[in-house]
Formats: C-alpha cells, structure tokens, sequence
C-alpha cells in the first residue's frame, strides 16, 4: 500500500485545527477543529469527507493538547482514517516563527526542535503552542515523518534594506530584531497561483498579495520571491487588522506608559487584541462593519476609510519596491469576499494601470478569478487562500512516499 495521507496540524494555544488530505488528487479527506482546549468547554468539531455523513461535535472538558490529538484520532479511526494507517505518509506542521534558520519546510527532529524553541522568545505567543502540537503528535506517531512548516520561510528572501529596522545594529542582532513577515504560506500560494491565473511561470511576474483576513499582511513579490512584506518582528506590525492596530509610531508606547500609566502587558493587549477594527469602531467582522456603514453609521464609515487609507499607503509603496507590478491578488476572509474592500484599494489608481470592474468584482465564486476589465495594464485578481494545502504539498513534496 502506498502511503498518499498527509495530516495537516495548525495548533493554537487553545486550539488544533486539522486536515487530512490526499496527496494523489489534494482532495480533502476529513477536517476539523478543536477549541477551548484546557477549559470545561471545549469543543470538538469533525467533518468526514469521504462519505455523505455530516459533521460531528464533541462537548467535552478536554485537557490539553495530548488529549485534543488523541480525542482527534479517534474520530478519524471512526472513519476509517486512523493515524495508525499505513496510507499515512507524514504530519505538516504550521509553525509560526522559523527565524532566519528556516528558509524551506523541515524534517522535525530533536535539533530542529530545540531551534523552534530557541525562538519562543520572539512568537511568545505562537511557538510554545506549535511545539505541543509537535510533541504530541511525535508520541502519538514516532515512526512517522513530522514536518515543520514555517510562517516565515517564504520572506527569508527579503532584502536587508527591507527586513532590518534602522535602529542600532548591535543591539538589533542581540535581541534578533529585525522584520520577519507572516502568513508566509498564504503569500508563496497566492503569488503562485496569481501567476497561474495569468498563464505565466512565477518568475516572470511581479505580484502584489494582499492578506485581509482578520489578521492582514501584504508582500511584494518579485519573479516568485518576496522583497517585502507589511508584517515585522511581530504580527503587530503593517495593515489595519481585525483587533491589530498595525504601523504607529513607537513613541505612543512610551507616551502610554509614562503618561497613560499604562503597564507594558496592558499595552501589548491594547494593541494586539483592542485596537484595528475592534479599537476603531467596536466591531472586527468587515460584513457587520458594511451593514452598519449602509444603515449611516459614521464610526464604522471612518474605521472602513483607515483601514482602506492603509491598505493604498501599502499598494503605493509596493508598487514602487517593485518597478513593474503584473498583478494585485486579494486573498483571505475580507480579500475574497469584501468587494467595496477592493473596489475602495484600488480606487483612484487608475494613473497606476490599476482598475476594478464592477460587475467581475461583485461575482461570488470559490474559483481563482480576475476583476480587473480588459484595458487596464495590471490585473487585478482574487485568489483564495489555501495555507492547508500549502503546508500538505510541502510536507509532501518533502518526504514524499516512503512506501513507493
Ligand atoms: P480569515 O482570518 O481569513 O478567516 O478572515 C476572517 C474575516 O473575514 C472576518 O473577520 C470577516 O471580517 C471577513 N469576512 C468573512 N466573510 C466575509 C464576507 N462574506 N464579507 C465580508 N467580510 C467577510
């Protein structure tokens, strides 16, 4: 039997999203989700694939992230998709801070897992989760090929005039400061697929990728590799985000403090999870923001305008990083679905080459698909996401059939 299974892990702090999916044909097998890890009310959610069964939910306390994979496995046993079948090739992880060390996917072992931890200090947030998920799945499976794959690795391309912050050297590099981007996975597919779109190989275009989801990112990409993106040291930094307040000036954190009497955790929360959308107008969720900006809503009109204003400050100068710019791809849960999102980036730009087609950027549709009408010299395209099937083709491409 030939093992074509990849299970795809993205875990969270208190949560494990799952896919698993078949490498022959990418199609999806089962997915799921684990929430609330660690509190009475955690939830499983799994949804089959193969058969005409619907989703399954679990409501039960369930402790930590062991449980949560063993409570995983279980349901897909039921199916007949254990993690103890041999058609089950490797685990992908998503790992959200690879450093600078980690430019491509990784077999996990026991060095490359002490650098994931090495890295703690710069994603607090995100790689003590990630490494859980790798150790239980380690245990559940040790025979088995896990593989890291990084958030970051597509922007280690990046130049220094871009990824390095103009501040002093030394102590930069001592505290390993400088920009590192995320959403990595999404950015390398996106600006892959736009190529595809277009009928070009990625090295012959120069793509601008726009993540707007409830976290939101932007990358130049030139001939397939990024030359900037908006995301810095942290998450925190670029776009208008859902709760993110995205670029400030660094001073308001001191004023905070010396001023606001504001504690360095109180801010850090004011910004990562108060501000952007939520901190503007009370809401993150642009459909809710467009239902109130429609019904005369004036503090969600001006949320919606700072938010747009930004989203252009990024098009311009990475229309300018770039030269020439072949393509403007919209990607995420506000990129794919939020027309007036993209109608309002690229409006004004036409002296730029760049235009909406209203009747093309109202269509709703799953597919890959160009908005731009036909005279304008830079296609302007929405291109879903797929960060799963990213991370299952290079765990994939990686380790490959170990039964062939
Ligand atoms: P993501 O982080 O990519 O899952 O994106 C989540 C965000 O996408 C939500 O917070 C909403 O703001 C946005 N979103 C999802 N669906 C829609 C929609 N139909 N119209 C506008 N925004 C949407």
């Amino acid at each position: 039997m030939t093992a074509t299974r990849v299970l795809v892990l993205n875990s969270g702090s208190s949560s494990v999203k799952y896919q698993l999916l078949d490498m022959r044909d990418s199609s999806r097998l089962a997915v799921g989700l684990v929430e609330r890890i660690g509190e009475e009310t955690s939830r499983l959610k799994h949804t089959p694939l193969t058969g005409e069964a619907g989703s399954r939910e679990r409501e039960e306390p369930i402790a930590d992230h062991e449980a949560a994979l063993k409570a995983v496995a279980e349901e897909l046993a039921a199916d007949g998709l254990g993690l103890d079948s041999p058609e089950l090739a490797a685990i992908g992880h998503r790992v959200v801070h690879g450093g600078l060390k980690f430019t491509t996917p990784t077999v996990i072992d026991d060095v490359v897992l002490a650098e994931i931890q090495r890295l703690v200090p710069v994603a607090p947030l995100h790689n003590p989760a990630n490494i859980t998920g790798i150790r239980t799945a380690q245990a559940l499976r040790p025979d088995l090929p896990q593989v890291a794959v990084f958030d970051t690795a597509f922007h280690t391309t990046m130049p220094e005039s871009a990824a390095r912050y103009a501040m002093d050297v030394k102590t930069a590099d001592e505290h390993r400061v400088r920009r590192y981007g995320f959403h990595g996975t999404s950015h390398a597919y996106v600006s892959r697929e736009t190529a595809k779109l277009l009928g070009k190989a990625p090295e012959d275009v120069n793509v601008i990728v726009l993540h707007l989801g409830n976290g939101a990112s932007a990358s130049a990409v030139r001939g397939g590799k990024c030359v900037d993106t908006s995301m810095g040291l942290t998450p925190l930094e670029g776009l208008v985000m859902g709760t993110r307040s995205g670029d400030m000036d660094p001073a308001v954190i001191f004023h905070l403090a010396r001023v606001g009497g504001m504690s360095i955790d109180e801010i850090d929360i004011l910004l990562n999870k108060k501000s952007g959308l939520i901190g503007l107008c009370g809401d993150n969720d642009m459909r809710e923001i467009r239902r109130r900006i429609d019904a005369g809503d004036e503090e969600a009109a001006l949320a919606f305008d700072i938010y747009i204003h930004r989203l252009k400050k990024y098009i311009g100068a990475y229309y300018a990083v770039l030269g020439r710019v072949d393509a403007i791809a919209f990607t995420a849960g506000v990129g794919e679905n939020a027309a007036p999102v993209r109608e309002a980036a690229v409006a004004g730009l036409e002296e730029l080459g760049l235009a909406v087609d209203g009747e093309l950027n109202s269509v709703r549709s799953d597919e890959a698909r160009l908005i731009s009408p036909e005279y304008a010299r830079v296609a302007v395209a929405v291109v879903p996401t797929d960060e799963e099937l990213e991370i299952a083709t290079q765990t994939y491409a990686l380790v490959g059939d170990r039964n062939a």
